[in-house]
């Protein structure tokens, strides 16, 4: 009796678990109408943040970028990209008409976690200390021509009022900084203050998004780039649009007829978005409540921990891991988007890597084939609800561009980057699949993508040299 009454338990409380799953399927499901909603939506706010500043969630900001790279770019050019975990120093040799990239170099570190939440002189301080180191290295590899200055673009991957090319205030911090001194302030004079500091002499030429530097970059290797998408730690999107169909825009007309606006769609927002109570939790208790909800539903700082809060439910309610609730599934963030990945893309028979992953990770071991069986499925609900809304967003821009059927003529390339895009493989497959399946019929052939890889810190440099403070004398 009471091995038929242990069992008992057990199957009820499996049975609890599988319907916490069967709910978040249900909540998180992105049928085709819905997703043609969040795209209308989206078309919707973009229009609307184009009419007037603080007209929608979009801020749809003005790059000051109206002409994209040709390839004539020539000289050597730095460029500094700093947004998400990691952080770069390149070094671009451009071989003008002819001659594309002749060299590059770079070095990357990751952000010290304090310097995320610090103030903005040690942030500051920091890249510039590196940017020191680089230059210094190189210094017998290169020196600029007598009379001039070194140059560099500098990729700011957070939103940014432009007032030029080479200035702008940051207007709010996203994925995990938070260093309230800065909010407001002019973030090439910071830049420039902590060069000063550290002895360095250069002169930032350019103040990018690294939706632009992508698009840039990838419209150097391929005139068809019209869009560019950061799938990574945040989201976001750039294009290229009218600027007559750009009310808020109030100066000059440029002679291209085109700005590239940066739409800051990671804070998209709508009621047709499937949004769970996981969600909502994540988001009330994250540093920017109630903002970048898009982003919080797709990108890659978030996707591991919606899935840590649907298992520690799991854990709590139906005794998912044991009796026990494993303490470690308590931490906000433990688990990590790689991870998640990891265990997603397990082929192994008895699902060995998630086994390992839940050791590690929560430390709780002799997990059955069927519980592992179960975190895979989560990983699928949570990354296909993730991507799936990402192609949307795509599909709501092409149609906001009026590119969303087939002309036959024109080919539109998405320049792509990003480490979800580049590493989490089912992720990415359902974007794109999802995106042939909005365009619907031969359409898809007039759509490719394109992984721009590095493309922001090398679409930096060149816009560095468009916008280089020498452009006018001969070189
Ligand atoms: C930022 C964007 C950035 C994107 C991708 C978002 O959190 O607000 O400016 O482009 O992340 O890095
Ligand atoms: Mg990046």
């Amino acid at each position: 009796a009471l091995i038929v009454r242990h069992r008992m338990r057990c199957s009820s409380r499996w049975a609890r678990a599988m319907a916490i799953v069967r709910e978040l399927e249900e909540k998180c499901g992105s049928p085709e109408a819905k997703l043609k909603q969040v795209a209308d939506a989206m078309t919707v706010e973009m229009h609307a943040g184009l009419a007037s500043e603080g007209g929608s969630k979009l801020k749809m900001l003005i790059s000051h970028v109206d002409n994209l790279p040709t390839g004539d770019e020539e000289g050597v050019y730095y460029a500094l990209d700093l947004g998400g975990t990691n952080f770069r120093v390149l070094r671009v040799e451009l071989g003008g008409k002819t001659g594309g990239i002749v060299s590059q170099e770079f070095a990357e570190a990751s952000i010290p976690p304090e310097l995320m939440v610090g103030t903005s002189e040690a942030l500051f301080d920091y890249i510039a200390a590196e940017l020191a180191k680089f230059i210094t290295e190189e210094e017998e590899k290169y020196h600029p021509p007598p009379g001039r200055q070194r140059e560099l673009g500098f990729t700011f991957s957070f939103p940014v009022m432009q007032n030029s090319i080479n200035s702008g205030t940051l207007m709010r911090w996203t994925k995990g900084f938070s260093i309230d001194d800065m909010v407001g302030n002019d973030v090439v004079a910071e830049l420039s203050k902590a060069m000063h500091r550290q002895g360095v002499d250069v002169h930032v030429s350019a103040l990018v998004n690294d939706t632009i530097g992508t698009l840039a970059g990838g419209r150097f290797s391929n005139k068809d780039v019209a869009i560019a998408v950061i799938m990574g730690t945040g989201t976001n999107a750039a294009y290229v649009e009218r600027a007559q169909a750009i009310p808020k825009w109030h100066g000059p007309l440029p002679n291209s007829g085109e700005m590239v606006i940066n739409m800051e769609w990671g804070n998209f927002k709508s009621s047709h978005l499937p949004l769970t109570e996981y969600d909502h939790a994540l988001d009330a208790e994250s540093l920017n409540a109630g903002e970048q909800v898009f982003e919080k539903l797709i990108s890659g700082m978030y996707l591991g921990e919606i899935l840590r809060r649907v298992l520690l439910r799991m854990a709590e309610e139906a005794a998912f891991f044991g009796d026990e609730v494993p303490p470690k599934l308590k931490t906000p963030f433990v688990l990590r988007t790689p991870d998640m990945s990891a265990m997603h893309h397990d082929t192994s028979a008895d699902l060995r890597v998630v086994s390992n992953k839940l050791k590690d990770i929560f430390e709780v071991s002799n997990t059955t084939l069927k519980t592992r069986r179960a975190v895979v499925e989560l990983c699928n609900i949570i990354a296909t609800r993730g991507a799936r809304l990402a192609a949307a967003g795509i599909f709501g821009v092409l149609k906001k561009m009026g590119k969303d059927t087939s002309t036959g003529a024109e080919k539109t390339v998405i320049a792509m980057d990003g480490g979800l895009y580049e590493h989490y493989t089912e992720y990415r497959k359902c974007l794109e699949n999802t995106l042939i399946e909005l365009l619907g019929g031969d359409s898809s052939s007039s759509i490719a993508f394109e992984h721009s890889n590095d493309g922001s810190g090398i679409g930096a440099a060149l816009l560095a040299a468009s916008h280089s403070q020498y452009r006018n004398e001969s070189s």
